[in-house]
C-alpha cells in the first residue's frame, strides 16, 4: 500500500509530470525522425600536422527539428535509453559511407555507442554494409569511448578483434577525461588515440598541464599509436599539439562540422593548395 501511495504522490507532482511528458514527446519525435531519415551526419575535417592537408573526416550526427536542433549529447543518450541507438547508429554509418565513397581515399571516422558494439549482430551488420557499398574497410575508423572497455571488456574485445580482421581501425575517443590508460590502448588493439579537448584547453591556463599532456602523447607515439588532438581552436594550441607529437588535428580552427557539399568544396580547395 505504501508503494502505491508513493507512486500516486509521485504521479501528481505537476513539474515531474510535465518533465516526463516532455521526455516521452522527445522520444516519440526521435522515433519519427529516425523513420523519416531526418537524423543525418555532418562532417568535420581532420588535418595532418605533417602535410597540413585534410586526411579524413569525423561524422557527427545532427537532428534538425521544425523548432530548432537537438544536440547529440541529448538525443544520443535518449536513443541509447530507448532502444533506438542500433538503428540510428547504422543509419549514420550508412549515410556517412555513401557520402565518403565520393571522396577518394579520405579516411572516415564514425562514433559507435557501447550498446552497438555489444550487439551480437553489429560485426555482421558493418561488414555487410561495407560490402554492399563497396567501401574499402581500411578507410574506416570506428571511435569508441573507454566506458565499454570497463563495463563489457570481453564483448568489446571480441567485436574489435573481429572487425580489425577486415581492416577497420579503432580509435579510443575522449582520452584523458576518464580512467583509460595507455595500456588499455594496446590491450584492446586500438589504432589511434583521440585526446579529449578538455586536455587541449588545459594548455591555455597555466601551462602546468602541458607536461602530462606531452608525456601522454610521447608514450602513445612510442607504442606506435598515433594521436589526434580534438577541440583545436587557436593557432597556439595547434602549434603546441603538433610539436608535442600529434599527427592529426581536429577543431574549429581547421574546420567546423559541415554538410557534404561544403566539405567537397573544402577538399577541392585543399587539394589545389
Ligand atoms: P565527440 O565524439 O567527442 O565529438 C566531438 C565533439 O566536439 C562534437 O560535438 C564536435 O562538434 C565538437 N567540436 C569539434 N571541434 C571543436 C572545437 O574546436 N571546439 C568545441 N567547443 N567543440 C568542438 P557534437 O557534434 O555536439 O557531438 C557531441 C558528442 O555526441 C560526440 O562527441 C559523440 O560522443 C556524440 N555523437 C555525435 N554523433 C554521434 C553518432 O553518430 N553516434 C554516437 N554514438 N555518438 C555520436
Ligand atoms: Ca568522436
Ligand atoms: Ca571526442
Ligand atoms: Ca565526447
Amino acid at each position: 500500500a505504501k508503494e502505491t501511495g508513493r507512486g500516486k504522490a509521485y504521479a501528481y507532482v505537476p513539474e515531474l509530470d510535465a518533465e516526463r511528458k516532455q521526455i516521452a514527446t522527445l522520444e516519440g519525435q526521435l522515433r519519427q525522425a529516425l523513420a523519416r531519415d531526418e537524423i543525418k551526419p555532418v562532417f568535420q575535417p581532420l588535418v595532418s600536422t605533417s602535410t597540413q592537408r585534410i586526411c579524413g573526416v569525423e561524422a557527427l550526427a545532427r537532428w534538425q527539428t521544425e523548432t530548432g536542433s537537438v544536440a547529440p549529447d541529448v538525443f544520443i543518450p535518449l536513443a541509447e535509453r530507448s532502444g533506438m541507438i542500433d538503428e540510428l547508429g547504422m543509419k549514420i554509418l550508412a549515410s556517412s559511407i555513401c557520402a565518403a565513397a565520393q571522396w577518394g581515399t579520405l579516411g572516415l571516422s564514425v562514433n559507435i555507442s557501447p550498446i552497438q558494439l555489444c550487439n551480437p549482430n553489429f560485426v555482421e551488420g558493418v561488414v555487410a554494409l561495407l560490402e554492399k557499398e563497396k567501401f574499402d574497410a581500411r578507410r574506416l575508423t570506428l571511435e569508441i569511448t573507454e566506458g565499454v572497455l570497463i563495463s563489457n571488456p570481453d564483448q568489446a574485445r571480441r567485436a574489435i578483434t573481429s572487425l580489425k580482421t577486415y581492416g577497420i581501425k579503432f580509435a579510443l575517443d575522449d582520452f584523458g577525461c576518464g580512467f583509460a590508460s595507455i595500456g588499455a590502448l594496446r590491450q584492446f588493439g586500438f589504432d589511434r588515440m583521440k585526446l579529449d579537448r578538455s586536455l587541449v584547453w588545459g594548455l591555455d591556463d597555466s601551462g602546468s598541464g602541458s607536461g602530462v599532456l606531452s608525456a601522454t602523447i610521447a608514450l602513445a607515439t612510442a607504442l606506435k599509436i598515433p594521436v589526434t588532438a580534438e577541440g583545436i581552436e587557436t593557432e597556439r594550441q595547434a602549434e603546441a599539439l603538433g610539436l608535442a607529437g600529434c599527427d592529426q588535428l581536429q577543431g574549429y580552427l581547421v574546420g567546423r562540422p559541415m554538410g557534404a557539399e561544403e566539405l567537397e568544396v573544402l577538399i577541392l580547395r585543399d587539394r589545389q593548395a
